[in-house]
C-alpha cells in the first residue's frame, strides 16, 4: 500500500480515537496517534502495523499549545503534509452544578475546548500553506441539547460546534480545506469513567436499556466524511443509537 496521506488523531489511546486511527490506517493514511497514555499508543501502533498499516505516536497533552504544535510538526515528517486532523480528545465528568466541581469544569474547558483550539492553531497555518486539509472536531449530541448534569460538558460541546462553524465560514474559498463537526450520541467507551458525581451515576443506572453505538460506528462516519471528493464538505454528522431519545 502506498502511503501518501497523513492523519493525526488526538485521544487515540481509547474509544472513538482508537477506532478512528485504525479505520484511517486501513484506508491508507499514515496515522499519527496522540494521547497521554504511552503504553496504549505503543500497542495501537503495533496493531496497525500488524494489519499492514502505517502509524507512529507522540505522547501529547492537548491542553498544551506547545505540545500540539510539536505534534503537528511531527505529523509532517512522513509525507510532508497533513491531510486530516481529528480533534477527538475529550472528557465528560458530568455533575450537577450545585456540587461545585470547579476542578472538573476547568478540566473540561481545558481539554474539550482549548484542546480543540490548540489543534486548530497548530494545523491551520500548515493547511493554509498547503491549501488543503480536513479538520474534524468531535462535539456531541450534548452539543445540541442540554440535560440535567450536562451543563458544563454541553457548554464545551456547544463551543466546539460554534468554533468549527466559525472556522468553516472563514476558510478561504480558493483553498480545499474542510471542517466537519462529529456529534455522536451514546457510544460504548471509557468516557463515563470520569464521572464522580454519585447522583449522576445513579441517574445513569436508572436509565433504560439501550443498544449503544460502538466506537467503530463513529470511525466509519469520520472515514465517510474524509473520503468525500474535495468539493464536498460534510459539515456535521449527528449520529445517535437508534433507541436514543
Ligand atoms: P474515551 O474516554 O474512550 O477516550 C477519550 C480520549 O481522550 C482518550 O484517548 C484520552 O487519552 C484522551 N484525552 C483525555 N484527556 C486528554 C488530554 N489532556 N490530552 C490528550 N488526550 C486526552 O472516550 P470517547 O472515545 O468516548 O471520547 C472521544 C470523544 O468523543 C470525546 O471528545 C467525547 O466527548 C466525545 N463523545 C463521546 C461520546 C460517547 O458516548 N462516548 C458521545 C459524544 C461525544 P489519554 O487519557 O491517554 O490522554
Amino acid at each position: 500500500m502506498t502511503i501518501d496521506k497523513t492523519a493525526i488523531v488526538t485521544g487515540a489511546s481509547s474509544g472513538i480515537g482508537q477506532a478512528t486511527a485504525k479505520e484511517l490506517a486501513a484506508k491508507g493514511y499514515h496515522v499519527l496517534l496522540a494521547a497521554r497514555r504511552e503504553e496504549r499508543l505503543v500497542e495501537l501502533k503495533k496493531e496497525i502495523e500488524r494489519d499492514g498499516g502505517s502509524a507512529d505516536y507522540r505522547v501529547t497533552d492537548v491542553t498544551s499549545a506547545d505540545e500540539m504544535k510539536a505534534l503537528v510538526e511531527a505529523g509532517l515528517e512522513k509525507t510532508g503534509k497533513i491531510d486530516v486532523l481529528v480533534n477527538n480528545a475529550g472528557l465528560m465528568p458530568l455533575s450537577f452544578m450545585n456540587k461545585l466541581k470547579v476542578d472538573e469544569w476547568d478540566r473540561m474547558v481545558d481539554v474539550n475546548i482549548k484542546g480543540v483550539l490548540y489543534g486548530i492553531a497548530a494545523v491551520l497555518p500548515v493547511m493554509e500553506k498547503q491549501k488543503f486539509g480536513h479538520i474534524l472536531n468531535v462535539s456531541s449530541v450534548a452539543g445540541h441539547s442540554v440535560s440535567k448534569g450536562s451543563a458544563v460538558y454541553s457548554g464545551t460541546k456547544f463551543a466546539v460546534r460554534a468554533i468549527s462553524e466559525g472556522l468553516r465560514q472563514e476558510i478561504d474559498p480558493s483553498h480545499e480545506i474542510r471542517v466537519t463537526i462529529v456529534s455522536p450520541g451514546a457510544v460504548e467507551t471509557e468516557l463515563t469513567s470520569t464521572i464522580t458525581d454519585e447522583d449522576v451515576l445513579t441517574a445513569f443506572k436508572q436509565g433504560g436499556e439501550m443498544k449503544m453505538l460502538q466506537a467503530l460506528d463513529i470511525a466509519n462516519a469520520i472515514a465517510y466524511a474524509v473520503e468525500q471528493p474535495a468539493h464536498v464538505d460534510v459539515n456535521e454528522i449527528l449520529i445517535r443509537p437508534r433507541q436514543q431519545p
